[in-house]
């Protein structure tokens, strides 16, 4: 039985050695008091490298979004989206439930809204309007595949947000990624928002943790918030730790991760009956189109159409863990415990597929 290599998300690694070191021998105190010197270190360097005045150690990328939604809409108003985005189709309408807003979702190209396309949507003040106070965007984009958003068009949207008295957040859960592929500093892409989030447990390889940054003011009314969604930790620095040990160790080995998912791609994309959706794959995600039933599901279930979850169990039942993301894609997602022999085992699990005949694409 070869290793199982898990391509389900980058959200699945094992810290490390040293990272459970750093975790082990953390300095720590109550962090509701702000008392944890860790999680004040942690919150400290993360301002400092994203050039934002504060920020704030939260357990998880939702609650870093939904931190700033809360602080920066009424109930009532209205934020726009891309939508695909996570905000809106993975954080369990939270949005709607704490902060009351309603979503205004524009398509966008790999994840990409325009200026333009923004700029139409504002209405001007209205009794009949919801207020639009919010902006967000994704970057890296999850569902396009981990697409960069372009600086410049952020820039633009920047300028546009603030001559109109809107706020504008980046949801980066992955920005690392995103400053990997472009070689921009992340404080470039975060000069270009009011507030922004990122992850620790996704590519960057802690288990738990994300933050949200933005002005001072506001990260002191994302603490209140914060603790009355029940995030306010103890001796949260036996995680920030992991975090921190992530910020410090992990973020130039993404590249790794960028040229796998481009090997992952290549490699599948030679396979007949699959195609890349996002190619070439701009950072760690790739997603693979299939159309066709793997014929040793095809008798069971001739008349479903849903190819993705048969091709996932098959590559399951080869030790290749996957995720379906709609009826024909599949998700696959590179990270710290995928090395160049798990890609090479991975294409290799796709060649052994047999799709039906005539219905490839
Ligand atoms: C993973 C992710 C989040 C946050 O997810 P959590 O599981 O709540 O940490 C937010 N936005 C994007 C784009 C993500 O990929």
């Amino acid at each position: 039985m070869p290793n199982l290599i898990d391509l389900r998300s980058d959200t699945v690694t094992q810290p490390t050695a040293e990272m459970r070191r750093a975790m082990a021998e953390a300095d720590l105190g109550d962090d509701v008091f702000s008392e944890d010197p860790t999680v004040n270190h942690l919150q400290r360097r993360a301002a400092q490298l994203l050039g934002k005045d504060a920020a704030i150690f939260v357990p998880s990328g939702t609650m870093a979004n939904q931190l700033a939604i809360r602080t920066q809409t009424n109930l009532g108003d209205e934020i726009i989206l891309e939508q695909n985005a996570h905000i809106l189709n993975h954080e369990s309408g939270a949005a709607a439930a704490f902060s009351g807003v309603q979503t205004r979702q524009l398509p966008g190209r790999r994840g990409v809204i325009t200026t333009e396309q923004i700029a139409r949507c504002l209405r001007g003040s209205n009794d009949h309007y919801a207020p639009v106070s919010l902006v967000c965007l994704e970057n890296t984009h999850n569902r396009a595949g981990g697409a960069v958003f372009p600086l410049d068009e952020m820039k633009r949207i920047y300028r546009l947000t603030r001559d109109r008295g809107l706020a504008l957040h980046i949801d980066g859960a992955r920005i690392f990624n995103a400053s990997t592929c472009t070689g921009i500093p992340v404080s470039a892409y975060a000069a270009c928002c009011d507030t922004i989030s990122f992850c620790f447990s996704k590519g960057l390889g802690a288990p738990v943790g994300s933050v949200l940054l933005g002005t001072a003011d506001l990260i002191a009314r994302a603490r209140r918030v914060r603790k009355m969604l029940g995030g306010g930790m103890r001796q949260a620095g036996i995680i920030a730790a992991g975090a921190l040990h992530a910020l410090e160790h992990h973020v130039e080995r993404l590249a790794d991760d960028h040229r796998r998912a481009r090997g992952l791609a290549e490699g599948i994309a030679s396979v007949a009956g699959f195609r890349v959706v996002n190619d070439p794959p701009e950072t760690n995600i790739v997603i693979i189109g299939v159309k066709a039933h793997p014929t040793e599901t095809a008798a069971r279930t001739a008349a479903s159409s849903r190819n993705a979850q048969e091709v996932c169990q098959a590559l399951a039942q080869r030790s290749v863990l996957t995720l379906p993301v709609s009826d024909s894609e599949i998700r696959l997602v590179t990270h710290m415990d995928v090395d160049d022999d798990a890609v090479d085992q991975a294409v290799g699990a796709f060649r052994t597929l047999k799709l039906e005949a005539g219905n490839v694409c």
